[in-house]
């Protein structure tokens, strides 16, 4: 019999043509066999079992990222269609509104905009996760996307007259391989956190070729509240923001970095931030520039 514990797991069964053929020892030898090979057997069972459940998992998450993709994208009609009424009411084409429901009018409006703002990271990351994001390469121009965010980020300084934002990215960079929408969503995550910890001083987005040329390296520094050694690596994973009183002020779902990253890293790029808590951070990350190739 092939034990391994209580457990039988099979039977070795040695036949010889020749009455009495198996010694004692030879019993004793096949016996420990048996054992061992019960033992090889057990464990092969186990590692294809687990190779079975880990199947399971990786269809369970494939799943969820599809149900995900598709909830949030059905979300985003009916979203859409608050946001664009309430656009029509406070612009005033149904007619004047009294002043407090104005108000109201606009509170609708702009959660329908953070509203929307979420559901747009949540798709963005089960379209990563589900391997449907697709990057649209061409040759980029940093400093005009760099431009577009500083436009759109402006507004988050309205009530932060102690925060200034510098833009210092020559026009003279090499062209970067990249997705320009995507880039710019990079850019723009980076420089939102980093106004949004900030309370103090300066944003400053630089960039510059890395020492091999194969990369720019964008740099987004901040004078802002920095995060601890310890939990440096953990806000680049999903839903994970650093737990402290500062932060919880502050409005988040913990996606931005985990999203930044990944498309960071679509492009072959990296990503990495360097901290001092209470002097500030700098998100660094890289992007590969377009390389010519020379035929003869
Ligand atoms: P969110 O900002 O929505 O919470 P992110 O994934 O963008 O999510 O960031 C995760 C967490 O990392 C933040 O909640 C914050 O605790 C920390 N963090 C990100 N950027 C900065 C920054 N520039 N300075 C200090 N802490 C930051």
């Amino acid at each position: 019999p092939m034990f391994v514990g209580d457990e039988l797991i099979g039977v070795l069964d040695v036949q010889g043509d020749v009455v009495d053929r198996f010694t004692e020892e030879d019993v004793q030898v096949k016996t420990t066999l048996a054992s061992q090979i019960a033992i090889a057997v057990k464990n092969a069972r186990q590692f294809e079992a687990q190779l079975a459940v880990a199947a399971q998992l990786r269809e369970v998450d494939r799943l969820k990222s599809e149900f995900l993709a598709s909830m949030s994208h059905e979300l985003r009609t009916p979203l859409n269609s608050i946001i664009g009424f309430s656009e029509v009411i406070i612009d005033g084409l149904d007619g004047d509104l009294s002043g407090e429901a104005l108000i109201d009018v606009q509170a609708i409006h702009e959660s329908g905009l953070h509203l929307l703002d979420l559901i747009n990271d949540i798709l963005d990351l089960a379209k990563i996760e589900a391997g449907h994001m697709e990057l649209d390469r061409n040759p980029v121009e940093l400093h005009i996307v760099a431009e577009e965010v500083e436009r759109t980020t402006r507004g988050l300084l309205k009530d932060k007259s102690t925060v200034e934002l510098h833009f210092a990215v020559p026009a003279d960079l090499p062209l970067l391989d990249a997705d320009n929408r995507r880039l710019r969503q990079i850019v723009k995550n980076l420089v939102s956190n980093a106004i949004k910890f900030t309370e103090v001083g300066q944003v400053t987005v630089s960039a510059e070729p890395t020492a091999d040329h194969q990369f720019v390296q964008v740099s987004i520094r901040d004078t802002g509240i920095g995060i601890e050694e310890k939990n440096l690596d953990m806000v680049f994973e999903q839903f994970r923001q650093v737990e402290s009183d500062s932060t919880r002020k502050i409005g988040g779902t913990g996606l931005g970095l985990p999203i930044t990253r990944q498309l960071v890293q679509m492009h072959g790029g990296s990503i990495w931030v360097t901290s001092e808590p209470g002097i500030g951070s700098v998100f660094a990350f890289t992007i590969p520039v377009v390389t010519v190739a020379i035929t003869d």
